[in-house]
């Protein structure tokens, strides 16, 4: 069994967060330590740990990432001038939170991905 988060427990309101965004299968939320104007986390309610915990039966959720990522770049009027999505995975890709959680970051030029 993993070990649950934070994460948890803003997707179930025990922590004061803005929810920007929650349904059935994912929550929105903005990033405590913003990088950019524009800079939301959106993850699936089920905890899965890492990209390597992904299974057939997350599709649904993890699908419902992208509708919802879609949605908030439009609201935040960042569809035209872009965005970027990030998802990490383990150490080398510094991931902090063991929650899987889509990175939605716009609002500024953000520059070339590889640095
Ligand atoms: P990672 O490096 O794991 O991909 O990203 C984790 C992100 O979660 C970081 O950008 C960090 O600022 C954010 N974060 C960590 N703890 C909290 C929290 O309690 N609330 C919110 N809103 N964001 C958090």
């Amino acid at each position: 069994m993993a070990e649950e988060t934070i994460f948890s427990k803003i997707i179930r309101k025990e922590v004061p967060t803005e929810i920007l965004y929650q349904d059935e299968l994912v929550t929105a939320f903005r990033d405590i330590a913003p990088h950019a104007p524009t800079h939301i986390l959106i993850i699936p309610n089920v905890l899965i740990p890492t990209v390597n915990d992904v299974e057939a039966e997350h599709e649904l959720a993890l699908g419902r990432l992208f509708t919802v990522a879609r949605k908030l770049a439009a609201d935040a009027g960042i569809s035209e001038s872009g965005y970027r999505l990030i998802m990490n995975c383990n150490r080398d890709s510094g991931q902090e939170v063991y929650h899987i959680h889509m990175h939605l970051l716009g609002g500024r030029p953000l520059g070339p991905l590889l640095a």
